[in-house]
C-alpha cells in the first residue's frame, strides 16, 4: 500500500479542476492546482506594474515570492483566490508560463509539495515533466466548443455577465495555441497517460472512471479519510 502521485493534465475547460478535486476528496489526498501558481505570479507581476517582456524582473519576483496554495491561494500575503480567475489573468498566466526560469522555480516547488505522494496534482506538464514517474497519469480533454462553453459558464458564475461566447472561444483557442506551441514543456499527452474525453460525459461518470482506473489498475492506493477538496 502506498500513497500515490496522481497526475491530471489537459487543456483548459477539460474538467481538470472539478475532477481532480473530487478524486482527491474521495482518496483523502491533497489537491494541488498548479495553474493557480502561474496565475498568482502573473497577478503579482501585473500588480507590481511589471511588463512580461521584462523577464528578469518577473523571474526575480517569482524567486522571492511566498506562495501559499492551501484552501486559499496567497502570494506575498495577498489572498488572490478570486482575483486570479479573470480573463486578464488567463492570458497573463499563459505568458508567464512560457518563461523557462519561471517554470523551473514552480516545478521545483511542485515537486517539493508532491514528492511524498498522497496527492492529485493538475496542470499541463505534471505527467510529462513534474512527475514523469507518477503512479497514475490521466489526460482529460473535451471538444473546443464544450471547453469554451464551460469557460463561459465559469465566467458568468464569477460575475463577468457581459462575456460573449465567441470572445471566450477565441481567447481559449489563443491560450491553447500558446500552451501547445511553446518550446518549454508544451501541453502534450504524457507517455503512459490514460486519455479521457469528457465531452458530454457527466462529472460523476468521469470521476468514477478515474477512480476505477486508480483503484482497479493499481490496487495499491492508500486511501485516507475523505477530506474537503480544497485547492492547494
Ligand atoms: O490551469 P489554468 O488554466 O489555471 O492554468 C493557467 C495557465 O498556466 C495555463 O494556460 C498554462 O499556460 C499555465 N500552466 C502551465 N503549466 C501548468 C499549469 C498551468 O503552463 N502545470
Amino acid at each position: 500500500m502506498k500513497s500515490l502521485i496522481i497526475a491530471i493534465d489537459g487543456p483548459s475547460g477539460a474538467g481538470k479542476g472539478t475532477i481532480a478535486k473530487a478524486v482527491a476528496s474521495r482518496l483523502g489526498y491533497r489537491h494541488v492546482d498548479t495553474g493557480a501558481m502561474y496565475r498568482a505570479i502573473a497577478w503579482r507581476a501585473l500588480q507590481m506594474g511589471l511588463s512580461f517582456e521584462d523577464e528578469a524582473s518577473v523571474v526575480a519576483l517569482a524567486r522571492k515570492a511566498v506562495l501559499k496554495t492551501e484552501a486559499v491561494i496567497e502570494i506575498d500575503g495577498y489572498d488572490v483566490t478570486e482575483a486570479i480567475r479573470t480573463s486578464e489573468i488567463d492570458t497573463a498566466s499563459a505568458a508567464v508560463a512560457r518563461i523557462p526560469a519561471i517554470r523551473e522555480i514552480l516545478v521545483s516547488h511542485q515537486r517539493a509539495i508532491g514528492s511524498r505522494g498522497g496527492v492529485v496534482m493538475e496542470g499541463r506538464d505534471i505527467g510529462s515533466i513534474v512527475f514523469p514517474d507518477a503512479d497514475v497519469k490521466i489526460y482529460l480533454d473535451a471538444s473546443p466548443e464544450e471547453r469554451a462553453r464551460r469557460r463561459g459558464l465559469d465566467r458568468i458564475h464569477k460575475g463577468e455577465v457581459d462575456c460573449d461566447e465567441e470572445g471566450v472561444a477565441t481567447a481559449l483557442a489563443k491560450r491553447d495555441r500558446l500552451d501547445r506551441d511553446r518550446t518549454v514543456s508544451p501541453l502534450r499527452v504524457p507517455s503512459g497517460a490514460v486519455v479521457i474525453d469528457t465531452t458530454a460525459v457527466s462529472v460523476e461518470a468521469v470521476v468514477m472512471r478515474v477512480m476505477s482506473y486508480i483503484l482497479d489498475d493499481t490496487n495499491r492506493a492508500e486511501v485516507g479519510e475523505p477530506r474537503d477538496s480544497s485547492s492547494c
